[in-house]
């Protein structure tokens, strides 16, 4: 059991001002693990202080400084592999196996970004006119407890890049991953108030964070509905925002797909992250025309998914990450039946012999419209929804007929054609045949999904603004 009652800030744990108490349990057993103190607007307004003092020489640093800062923020963060692997397990129930994968890819992340300083043209003339890129000052970071860590790191890394100084207020329920993360800022040694971090809940130092005066910036990773209340507050300072929000992301079958390549496409995409990822492809498309036999198909592949507890090393299908979550996804599934969609498999309440921690039964919807809730709205659970479609263009029509567009997918053996389905889904991403991991590539939503971009050198542009000199 582990009690965490400090914040870094200004190159140092400090004691929290505030005193709330928060309950850090494991999803997979509901049994208490540890505890946090959670900061209030006084730890906040320190942490940006610090980071403000900390702005005024770490922006005057080179690309080249910063490189080697990058670096050393990496080496910190991989040395610990072993312990963030076994934080996110025990934490928010996250896989084994997507829990490896979220720990390197937020390595790789910070190293992607360094590299992609040389993308940056931080100086350059145009006409008569020095045009040159300087970095717009405090940051605030706001992220969700689905994958702190990599969200930590990128956007950490893309500021530091710029030349910004950073506080970061992570999801009040990734503590126990926060204080290995603070432990690896604090062991990279870099010049104190680079980073911040203050543990605490969004209505209170999420609040302060994106009202403050002093934070030029916020980049944000939750929920829709979150993204536009802190767009709006942050209205009045004029915060430049970058703003990761929810999906809805559809996955087109086409009419010549390879099943044996399509269904475990399907399952990747569908049920990354036990179904809690913002970029989850669960709207499935199938043509009419294979209706039957998809749907057979993924029945029996969807129930051969192993649910069950996180830190096993063949789990598909982990917990929801609390009681709360666990509610809201078996409210979605009563939601579908009563709005008449049919259950393929899986169904209300828990999967056999899991009874104790915030397990979902994997479930499949046919017979969905595309304007039933189930469709609509983001489940972040382990939830699919397939829908006819009778032509290509309906699928399209389908796809984009969402508030969201973050991903999509299209599995299809003439990649041509794929690719022209692709280039007509409104959404930031697309992958095709199987799932893309482009860390030098921009990651971001259209529609209300976000605004902004993150990743390699499009991420660092986001922290930095042109300055003109004729
Ligand atoms: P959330 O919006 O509830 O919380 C996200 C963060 O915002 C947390 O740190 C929370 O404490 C903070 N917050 C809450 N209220 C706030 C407020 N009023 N002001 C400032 N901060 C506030 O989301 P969550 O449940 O932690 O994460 C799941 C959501 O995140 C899903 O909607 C998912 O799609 C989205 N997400 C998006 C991406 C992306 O890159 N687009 C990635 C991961 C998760």
């Amino acid at each position: 059991m582990k009690h965490i009652t400090q914040h870094y800030i200004g190159g140092k744990f400090v004691d929290s001002v505030g005193q709330e108490k928060f309950e850090l349990v494991n999803p997979a057993t509901n049994m208490l693990i540890g505890t946090v103190l959670l900061g209030n607007e006084e730890d906040t307004r320190h942490a940006i202080a610090a980071a403000k003092a900390a702005f005024k020489t770490y922006s005057l640093t080179t690309p080249a400084d910063r490189a080697v800062y990058l670096q050393r923020f990496h080496d910190a963060v991989a040395a610990r592999t072993n312990e963030h692997v076994q934080a996110l397990v025990e934490e928010y129930g996250g896989p084994q196996q997507m829990a490896q994968f979220l720990v390197k890819a937020s390595c790789d992340a910070i190293l992607s970004v360094k590299e992609s300083l040389k993308d940056v043209p931080f100086k350059k003339m145009v006409g008569q006119a020095e045009v040159s890129l300087h970095p717009v000052g405090v940051a605030g970071h706001i992220t969700p407890w689905n994958a702190n860590i990599m969200y930590f790191c990128n956007k950490t890394a893309a500021a530091l890049a710029a030349g910004c100084t950073v506080v970061t207020k992570p999801s009040e329920m990734s503590a126990l991953q926060t204080q290995i993360l603070m432990e690896c800022v604090d062991a990279a040694g870099l010049p104190a108030g680079l980073i911040n971090i203050v543990n605490g809940r969004g209505d209170v130092v999420g609040v302060e964070l994106t009202t403050n005066p002093d934070v030029a910036k916020i980049s944000f990773t939750g929920s829709t509905a979150v993204g536009k209340s802190i767009a709006a507050r942050g209205a009045d300072t004029l915060k430049r925002v970058t703003l990761e929000l929810g999906g809805k992301s559809a996955h087109i079958v086409l009419e010549d797909a390879d099943l044996n390549k399509a269904l475990p496409f399907i399952l990747q995409s569908g049920f990354m992250n036990s179904g809690q990822a913002c970029i989850a492809g669960t709207r499935i498309l199938v043509p009419e025309s294979r209706y039957d036999e998809i749907t057979t198909a993924l029945k029996q592949a969807v129930e051969q998914l192993k649910v069950g507890l996180p830190q096993e090393s063949d789990t598909a299908v982990g917990p929801m990450v609390s009681r709360t979550q666990y509610k809201r996804v078996q409210g979605y599934i009563n939601a579908g039946i009563e709005e008449g969609a049919e259950i393929l498999t899986g169904g209300p309440g828990y999967p056999a012999g899991l009874t104790e921690g915030n397990f979902v039964k994997p479930t499949v919807f046919v017979n969905v419209t595309n304007d039933m809730t189930i469709a609509r709205e983001e489940i972040f659970g382990p939830v699919l929804c397939v829908i006819s479609y009778r032509n290509e263009q309906e699928a399209i029509d389908i796809a984009n007929d969402s508030p969201y567009g973050l991903a999509g997918y299209v599995s299809g053996e003439d990649v041509a054609r794929a690719k022209k389905v692709a280039e007509q889904m409104q959404t930031g991403a697309v992958s095709i045949n199987a799932f893309g991991h482009t860390p030098f590539a921009p990651f971001g939503g259209m529609k209300q999904s976000g605004i902004g971009r993150e990743n390699g050198a499009y991420g660092i542009q986001s922290y930095l603004e042109y300055k003109t000199i004729a």
